[in-house]
């Protein structure tokens, strides 16, 4: 049975292709590893040391939780690792992680406000009562209260705190709390802890049984829109700058690969020629079209002075018509109720309605009736292939 994580579901909502690639496909991508990221993980690795240290009866000085720190970090450290803000250096990161780790060790020492029962506690729980769907996660500690209250508590070592209404309806911490009420029953009362620890700030929050079983529900329907999807589409968005399958993707895989092109052969290549020439014959179209339009006006206006119906040109002649066509209130205009109102009190609706072909495959597109209606009304419709081009200008590569 498959097991899912809250990064899985993340990934999926955030774009089925990238989750395809992940967890399907499982294309393995080399790692590349931010400079945030790798403080974070030192940072866990410290305050991970010095719980476990505790549960041995061995109290840790800040100077020895800062050595360890220092010794994850140099033991671990990679010259490929990223950091994008160029204006920083590796030091200032280490710092930064080292006063995370003094934040949190002066704000909580001797650390006898809870005791803890786990530290990156491997959490395996089911959603429903048949075990159907299955959920995973890793806690950074779970701990208990003298009063019976449980808490789980997650490390953020990023430097933007969320609001309390992000915290309220995060589901990263709601779903561990199912996966610790299933693993202790007895917790009645749970609070869910993060500690933004560069910011040396505390965020709480708790959920109703109402909450949790609303959750519950969201992440099955998840799951099923996973295991029901068939196309697995590509979504684009910001995302994607950090997107480790571009060269996969068929969004980026062209633009991916010109990237690496030195200037001569990324002006040889087809693709760059087709996508210039249709830019450009496009714009002349463009034009085209503007101008045509633009004549059209000129002759309407000239003919209704002249009051003349045919224009004489060399070897051509272009004809003007002036009428009226008949035009009743569109779906949405006003009046249009009431126009309804009377044909089907004159009982003749079936005579002037008809079915909307483009509504219905817009209805099926966006699923907007229930899942059944739509298995019944998808026996009708067939599959057509389609295509279509845009032209988007972008800076990079401009002539
Ligand atoms: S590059 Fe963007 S669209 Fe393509 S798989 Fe990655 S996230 Fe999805």
């Amino acid at each position: 049975m498959a097991l899912y994580s809250h990064t899985q579901l993340r990934t999926f909502e955030d774009c089925p292709l990238k989750y395809k690639f992940r967890y399907i496909d499982k294309i393995k991508k080399p790692e590349e590893q931010t400079i945030e990221a790798f403080v974070g993980s030192c940072v866990h690795a410290a305050l991970e040391k010095l719980y476990a240290d505790l549960a041995l009866c061995k109290q840790n000085s800040l100077d020895d939780l800062l050595a360890s720190y220092r010794e994850t970090w140099e033991k671990n450290w990679l010259p490929s690792i990223k950091i994008v803000r160029e204006e920083f250096t590796p030091q200032n990161y280490f710092d930064y992680g080292a006063g995370c780790i003094r934040n949190y060790f002066e704000r909580y020492k001797p650390f006898d406000q809870s005791r803890t029962l786990a530290t990156e506690a491997h959490l395996i729980f089911p959603l429903d009562p048949p075990g159907t769907y299955k959920m995973q996660g890793y806690v950074d500690r779970i701990a208990r209260r003298p009063d019976g209250t449980y808490e789980i508590h997650d490390y953020k070592t990023g430097r933007s705190l969320p609001s309390q209404a992000e915290v309220d309806s995060d589901h990263q911490l709601g779903l561990y709390q199912i996966g610790l009420q299933a693993r202790w029953p007895d917790a009645e009362r749970v609070e869910l802890i993060w500690h933004y620890v560069g910011k040396d700030t505390l965020l709480r929050s708790r959920r109703t049984a109402e909450q949790l079983q609303s959750l519950r529900q969201e992440t099955i329907e998840t799951i099923g829109r996973i295991q029901s999807e068939k196309e697995f589409p590509p979504h684009p968005s910001g995302l994607c700058d950090w997107c480790e399958y571009r060269p996969d993707c068929p969004v980026w895989k062209h633009v991916a690969a010109m990237e690496l092109l030195p200037p001569a052969q990324f002006a040889a290549d087809e693709g760059v020629h087709l996508a210039d020439d249709y830019a450009k014959t496009k714009d002349e179209m463009d034009r085209l079209a503007r101008r045509l339009d633009q004549l059209r006006e000129l002759i309407l206006e000239f003919c209704r002075q002249k009051q003349a119906s045919v224009l004489a040109g060399h070897s051509v002649r272009v004809a003007v018509k002036f009428g009226e066509r008949t035009k009743f209130p569109g779906k949405n205009d006003p009046g249009r109720e009431s126009l309804e109102e009377f044909i089907r009190r004159l009982g003749r609706w079936e005579e002037v309605s008809d079915v909307s072909a483009s509504e219905l495959a817009k209805i099926l597109q966006e699923k907007r009736w229930a899942p059944e209606l739509l298995e019944q009304l998808r026996r009708f419709a067939t599959a057509e292939p389609t295509s279509s081009v845009h032209v988007t200008r972008s800076k990079d590569r401009e002539e």
